[in-house]
């Protein structure tokens, strides 16, 4: 077991949870939400800042968890930053296909390199109680985005 966890812990993994990309709360934010997955103890919460266009300005997170929540939420606020909320709830359901399912998933190729990036936290479809723990991030958000103040992965 342990050595499955290590193999699922990849540098890419180890380096966003032991330095996370946009975290602490920013003094622009236009949504935001609290996320809790029970089972495994992590607490996020989700801030964004998205412009009357519907462009993602500003993307960040904070919050305490395993290494694998920390590392997801922090590849996500870099990959939708830039990103129309169309183009990031694309990205969430590919993300939620490629953590789930084992039939391999179709890739949009208008999003390689961000997918790419993504299929780090894949080999979580191995160990369905770690697949809250990857999405946990992108539900927050998809919360903050429909106007909701919390969510729980329960
Ligand atoms: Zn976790």
């Amino acid at each position: 077991m342990l050595d499955d966890l290590r193999e699922l812990y990849q540098e890419v993994i180890l380096d966003h949870g032991k330095n996370p990309r946009n975290y602490g709360q920013p003094e622009e934010v236009s949504h935001q939400a609290d996320g809790h997955n029970p089972l495994c103890g992590d607490r996020i919460s989700v801030y964004l800042d998205i412009d009357e266009s519907g462009v993602v300005r500003n993307a960040a997170f904070d919050g305490r968890g395993c290494a694998i929540s920390q590392a997801s939420a922090s590849l996500m606020t870099e990959i939708v930053y830039g990103k129309t909320l169309e183009q990031i709830e694309h990205l969430f359901h590919q993300f939620h296909e490629m953590c789930t399912s084992d039939k391999g998933v179709a890739l949009d190729d208008s999003f390689a390199d961000e997918l790419d990036r993504l299929q780090v936290l894949s080999g979580v479809r191995q160990y369905p109680v770690r697949v809250k723990c990857a999405t946990l991030a992108w539900h927050t958000m998809n919360a903050a985005l429909a106007g909701d103040q919390e969510t729980t992965t329960e």
